[in-house]
Order: structure tokens, then C-alpha cells, then sequence
């Protein structure tokens, strides 16, 4: 578990701003991931471990400042930028009608009691806040002036990557198991960044216990490891690999995605356990031989993982996640460790025994 928070810690830390698209976050994280394949002793597929592609996407890395009043709001905490976010400023007096809030005819104010941040890969014609609720109501009674300034960049063609290594395996190689886990996250946003521990260092700690554990314990098949980029974008790093594949995908005997690995007391479920119901039992059948989780669920399809361009061209697979009351932060500044990390020791044992008895 040392390893497994350093982990989680370093791709977390201010340095990888969020693993997004400035600052070079993205590239500090792949890097990071490339030095524990090497040390695991994964091989790569070409000269190295990474697969650049491109990719646009509004990014949010310069100062941010958005007044009601006298009262200054905070990124992240009182408000988001949408998305698709262009560069303006001004002063303004709010126009509230009902719900609606504008503060000129083009000009929207959506509120909200739960803050959620994601990206996009566009701007809109005019600014657009999304301000929580309480902040909101509160701050008008005094004043309903209002001023911001902002101003976020549309990357461009941006140059990022996957990371991909795999074991070679002893009988079978060119048949493999395949695991994934996205690293990237949302990025910087003003003054603060969004550290994604739960979403998803934690699945790439997972991920990368389990290259150490198959580098030293190669199965018959061959094992791949592959860390996504721009899952957060619209699943964008998985499906430039089906698309760019390194080895045919037909060769691919069964893929699991870890996504959110950071609590685990309420078990975990599988997306596509409804759909491959044969390695669903064995899931089943392994924890309740050894006791491993408290739960294990099944779902039919869903395109909310980087298994779903797999399984959409056929693949097997199942993307899991924990799950667990501890941990409420999604796509949030406050997603950062310390993590609950409450079933994450069962979770490798009840992967690792799951691939083993797929792969041996
Ligand atoms: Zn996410």
C-alpha cells in the first residue's frame, strides 16, 4: 500500500495540474506511469511506451475573477466557468427572472447545488457561470452588480498520449489480457486544479500494482497494460487506440477497465456483467470463495468508461468500479487524497485471481 499512495500522492501533486492540457500536466503524469512500467519491467509495443494523438479542448489554466457585489466568488468552491467557456470580462447588473439569470441578453447564469466540472472541446459565443445556489441567493440580497473576467484557451491540436506496455506471455503470446485505466483529469481551473484521486489515480494505482504483480507472475497469455488519456473528453485516448490498434483486437481475450478505486465498503459493480454473464459468475463464484468484497453487481452496457469502444467492436470486457458511501467528490476540486481506499487490498486480490483464472 506504500506504493499504491505514492502513487495516488504524485499524480495528484500541483505539479501535474490536474493532468490536463496545460502546464504539460498530461505529459508529467505519462511520463510518471512510463517510469513505473519500465521499473515493473514492462515491454512496449514500439520504441516506447507512448501513443500521441490529438485532441482539442477549452482549457482554463490563466486567473479567473467573478464578483457579485463586493463579494468575490471562488473557482471551484462557489462557481465553474461552463465548459465551453470563451475569454470575456465586464460589469454588468443581474437580470433575475424566477430561475432565469442573465446578466445581458446573451449572457447566462445557470445555478446549482452540487458543483460538477467537465470538459469541452469547443467554446460558445458568450460566457456562461454555473454558480451554486446558497452562494448565489445570499450574495444578491446585498448587491446585484456584477463583474468577471475570464479567460480560457481553446487548445488545438494538442499533442497528447496514451501509455501501453504489456508482459509477454509464456504459451500464448499473442493472445492477451488486456487492463486499462485512464489517467488524465479535468486540469487547472484559475488559482486551483482538480487532482481527480478517485477519478482516476486511483484506477492507475490499481493498475499499475497489477503490472508489477504480472511482470513477476507471467501467465500463459500475454498481459497489456494501458493507461488512457482524454478519457474525460469524451472516452478520446481509448478510441484512438481501437482504432490504432498494436495487436488485432480479435486477440483480445477478455479486458477490464478500472475506473474509481478509491473507496470499496459498498463493493463493487461491473458495467457488461449483465452482458458476459460466464466471466461474471467466475467474478462472483472467486469473491464468494474468498470473501473479497462485500458486494458485486452487475450492469448491462454503459458508454461511461474506456471500455466501451472496445466492446462496441466486440471485445469482451467489464469496466469496474468500487463503490462506497465514504467518497462523494465527483469531478470536483475536493476528489483528492487522502482516498478511503477501503476495498482496494480485496479488489487486486479478487482482479488479480479473476485474470489468473482467465489467463492461465
Ligand atoms: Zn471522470
Amino acid at each position: 500500500m506504500e506504493r499504491v499512495l505514492h502513487v495516488i500522492d504524485s499524480l495528484c501533486s500541483s505539479q501535474m495540474h490536474g493532468r490536463g492540457y496545460t502546464h504539460a500536466g498530461d505529459k508529467k503524469a505519462a511520463k510518471f506511469i512510463a517510469s513505473h512500467f519500465q521499473k515493473a519491467g514492462l515491454l512496449p509495443f514500439q520504441k516506447n511506451y507512448f501513443q500521441e494523438f490529438p485532441i482539442t479542448v477549452n482549457t482554463f489554466a490563466r486567473p479567473m475573477r467573478l464578483k457579485i457585489g463586493k463579494q468575490l466568488l471562488r473557482e471551484g468552491i462557489d462557481y465553474l466557468p461552463h465548459p465551453a467557456c470563451p475569454a470575456g470580462k465586464g460589469k454588468f447588473v443581474l437580470l433575475i427572472k424566477d430561475s432565469l439569470v442573465l446578466y445581458h441578453p446573451k449572457g447566462e447564469i445557470w445555478l446549482t447545488d452540487k458543483l460538477v466540472h467537465r470538459l469541452e472541446d469547443e467554446q460558445n459565443d458568450a460566457p456562461r457561470f454555473i454558480i451554486r445556489k446558497d452562494i448565489f441567493w445570499e450574495a444578491v440580497q446585498k448587491s446585484k452588480k456584477f463583474s468577471f473576467k475570464i479567460q480560457p484557451k481553446l487548445q488545438k491540436d494538442y499533442i497528447t498520449q496514451n501509455v501501453i506496455g504489456y508482459v509477454r506471455g509464456k504459451e500464448v503470446p499473442d493472445s492477451f489480457l488486456v487492463f486499462t485505466a485512464h489517467y488524465d483529469h479535468l486540469g487547472d481551473l484559475g488559482k486551483v486544479y482538480f487532482a481527480g484521486a478517485n477519478d482516476n489515480a486511483s484506477g492507475v494505482a490499481m493498475l499499475l500494482e497489477l503490472a508489477y504483480y504480472f511482470a513477476q507472475n507471467p501467465m500463459r497469455y500475454s498481459v497489456a497494460f494501458m493507461a488512457f488519456g482524454a478519457e474525460e473528453i469524451g472516452l478520446l485516448g481509448s478510441l484512438f487506440y481501437t482504432e490504432n490498434p498494436y495487436f488485432p483486437l480479435q486477440n483480445i481475450r477478455f479486458l477490464l477497465n478500472l475506473d474509481l478505486f478509491g473507496t470499496g465498503e459498498g463493493g463493487t459493480t461491473a458495467v457488461n456483467g449483465l452482458v458476459f454473464t460466464e466471466e461474471f459468475q467466475l467474478l462472483h463464484h472467486i469473491n464468494n470463495e474468498y470473501n473479497y468484497l462485500t458486494y458485486i453487481g452487475a450492469r448491462g452496457k454503459a458508454p461511461n468508461s474506456d471500455h466501451y469502444y472496445f466492446s462496441e467492436k466486440g471485445v469482451k470486457s467489464f469496466f469496474l468500479y468500487l463503490q462506497g458511501d465514504s467518497w462523494k467528490h465527483y469531478h470536483h476540486i475536493d476528489d483528492k487524497p487522502p482516498l478511503p481506499l477501503s476495498g482496494f487490498q480485496s479488489a487486486f486480490q479478487l482482479i488479480k485471481t479473476f485474470a489468473q483464472r482467465l489467463g492461465d
